[in-house]
This record gives structure tokens, sequence and C-alpha cells, in this order.
């Protein structure tokens, strides 16, 4: 590795980074209307402010009274172009990383609100160029080696890409005789639980370009399975991960290593939690509730409540992103919507589940809002 050699010195942090403050924001993305709904005459019931505000309004039915409004670290509408939301979310994450932080940034929402849209979007790449529909991954490997380059940070990248269904791992760049996931902890680090999969693929990454392959190769994958499977795409979480470590300079010029992470999580469709069903723990062990996506749900709402007990254990993708999640890292929440009034119940229920993520004590606030 590029970095091997060299002497080892962790960088000081400030006294309250790891204090139990959470670092989690919450931005909603309401895309325009589809055809179909524009073909049912579905009425628009999301309101916005311009391409990018802090509100978002729901009409609930004729009279302004029952209108209900909420505010959010940033809300998008439709105006907001895929390089917004990466300029605006995505990059000021990109260079906590860089400093040694775990970041994720999740997209939930309904199926079909533009999640995967969000965060692959349109993966192809000419000359090194991507398409202007290119989502938040793409955007990241191209600004990650960018700035190493420019930089000139020494670096070693990898990268996992894993699909999660009924509690199920599967290796999304594994041949598919490949070995079975299994999530273990690893104890072995003093004061520090992480949780290693066995068996996961990791494949170094040396310029955006092999990023951008082995997305593309998993995607795929992810496809195909899905055509075979007609519940898999809504009911699945795909979870891209890249690590980096860099050697960095101090102030007076001290080298010193760091390693960060960045998860970005493509979760199951957000139909997948029935309202009714989130306190129906049969219903979620028949598979009737996606088990991950509600468990995520509680996990965040105790980090930003500071419970003591924070139910990691009680889902594998809360398990498998245990080290990203608390302490000493950063979240998003994109929260994607429609505009329609056909998918108001599902909209609400969203915004719900995103307002409830947000921590109202000591709110954080991304770089760049
Ligand atoms: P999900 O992953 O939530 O099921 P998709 O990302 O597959 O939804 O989006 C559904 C469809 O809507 C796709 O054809 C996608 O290209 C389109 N779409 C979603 N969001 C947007 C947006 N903001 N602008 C343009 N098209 C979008």
């Amino acid at each position: 590795a590029a970095t091997s050699g060299m002497k080892r010195k962790e960088r000081e942090f400030d006294a309250d980074e790891g204090s139990g403050a959470t670092n989690i924001s919450v931005v909603v993305r309401c895309r325009g209307r589809n055809q179909r709904e524009v073909r049912d005459n579905s009425a628009v019931v999301v309101q916005t402010e311009g391409a990018k505000g802090k509100l978002v309004e729901l009409i609930m039915g004729p009279s302004a009274l029952s209108n209900k409004t909420y505010n959010f670290d940033r809300v998008f509408s439709q105006a907001a172009d895929q390089s917004m939301i990466f300029d605006d979310v995505v990059k000021p994450m990109l260079d906590e990383v860089l400093t040694g932080f775990n970041c994720t940034i999740f997209a939930y929402g309904q199926t079909g609100t533009g999640k995967t849209y969000t965060m692959s979007g349109d993966m192809s790449s000419t000359f090194g160029m991507l398409s202007d529909e290119a989502g938040i991954i793409p955007r990241v490997l191209n600004a990650l080696f960018k700035k190493l380059d420019d930089e000139e940070i020494e670096n070693c990248v990898r990268c996992s890409f894993i699909e999660l269904y009924n509690e199920e791992l599967r290796d999304l760049l594994a041949p598919d005789d490949g070995p079975k996931l299994k999530i273990y902890d690893d104890n072995s680090r003093k004061n520090h639980l992480t949780t290693v999969v066995q068996g996961m693929e990791e494949r170094h990454i040396i310029t955006a370009t092999d990023g951008l392959k082995w997305l593309q190769e998993g995607s795929v994958k992810r496809q195909v399975a899905a055509t075979k499977c007609n519940d898999l795409s809504s009911r699945s979480h795909s979870v891209f991960t890249i690590t980096v470590h860099a050697k960095r300079k101090t102030e007076d010029g001290e080298d010193y290593l760091v390693t960060g992470k960045l998860n970005l999580v493509d979760l199951a469709g957000s139909e997948n939690i029935q309202r009714s069903g989130a306190e129906n723990k049969r219903a979620a062990e028949a598979g009737l509730i996606n088990k991950s996506l509600l468990t995520l749900g509680r996990v965040i709402n105790a980090l930003v409540d500071r419970s003591a007990h924070i139910p990691y254990r009680e889902s594998k993708l809360t398990r498998l992103l245990q080290d990203s999640l608390g302490g000493r890292t950063k979240t998003c929440i994109i929260a994607t919507v429609s505009p329609a009034k056909s998918n108001l119940e599902e909209t609400l229920s969203t915004l719900e589940y995103a307002f409830r993520a947000k921590d109202i004590r000591n709110k954080p606030q991304l770089n760049a809002l």
C-alpha cells in the first residue's frame, strides 16, 4: 500500500468529538411528477421553497388549516439537479472522510421516488467525464480522486458493495458461487467494537474509473437478480463502502495517517415499514416488515435521544454500519418523496420518519448549509 512504511501517528481530536453528540443531518428531495402521476391528474401536494430551501409543506386537504409544514436541514425541489445535491450535501462529508470520520449517506423513501437515481443515477463515464445525471457515488469517486491527485495525498482506497435482503447478505463484487457472507464481532481493538464481514470482497481502487467499474459491475448484478425476483429491488438495501487510508500533514508539517469511511446506502422502499407494523413484532419476524429498515429507525432515534442503549445488534444493516453510526461519525439521510396526491400517505410517513431522525437539541449543520 502507498501508506506502508510510514510512522503511524494518531491525530489528536478535539475533546468534544465523540462525546455522544449525534451528527445527523436530514434533507428532503422531492422529484417532479412522473408520467403516471401526470396522466392520472394526481395533484401536486408537496410544496417547497424554490430549488433549495428548508421548509416543505404538505397539502393535506381543502383547508389550509390542515396543512403540515416540516423544517429540515435542506429541502430540494425538482429544480435541484444531481450536482446541487452533491455540492450541498455530499462534498462536505467527503472532506470529513479525509479527516478520519466514518460517514454514511442514506437514501430513504418510497419505491419510485428517486433513491437509486440520487445514489447512483447515470453511472456511465466518457473519458473520465460523468453524465449530468450521475448520482452521488460516481461523483464521490471522481471528487475523491481529484482531491487526492490535486493535493498529492498518498492513499490507499478500497471499496466493497453488498446487498442485504431478508437479513441475508450478498456480495455484489463476488462470483455468485462465492462464499456466504457472515457478520461477526471483532473485539481485538481496545475499547472499540467493530463488526467484520467475513468473506467480503474489497477491491483496491487506484483511479475513479476503477471504482466506477466496480459500481457498475455490482449494480448489474443487483439488477439481474431483481428481474428474477420482483420484490427484491424494493425490499433490499445496498451498501457501497469506500474506505480511505490517507497520509495527511498537520499544520506544522508532520505526517499522520487517517482512515475514513464513506457508506453510501440505497435503502429498501419505505413502504416496507407499515405504520401499523412499526410495533408489530410478529409481522416483522414473518418478514412482512423490513427488519433492518425498522431497526435503523430505532437506532437513529436512540442516538438522537442519547439513549444509553442503542439497538445496533437487532438487525444486519445496523450491525454492518455500527462503526459508522453514533460517536465520532457523520450521517446524512436523504428522504426522497413524490409530489403527487396519490402518494400522500407514503410521503407523510417518509417525512415523519425523517423528521424524527433530526436532532433538535444540538442541531448539527452540514458545513455548506
Ligand atoms: P427508487 O430507487 O426510489 O425506487 P428510482 O431512483 O428508481 O426510485 O426512480 C424512479 C424513476 O424516477 C427513475 O426512472 C428515475 O430516473 C426517475 N427519477 C427519480 N428522481 C428523479 C429526479 N429528481 N429527476 C429526474 N428523474 C428522477
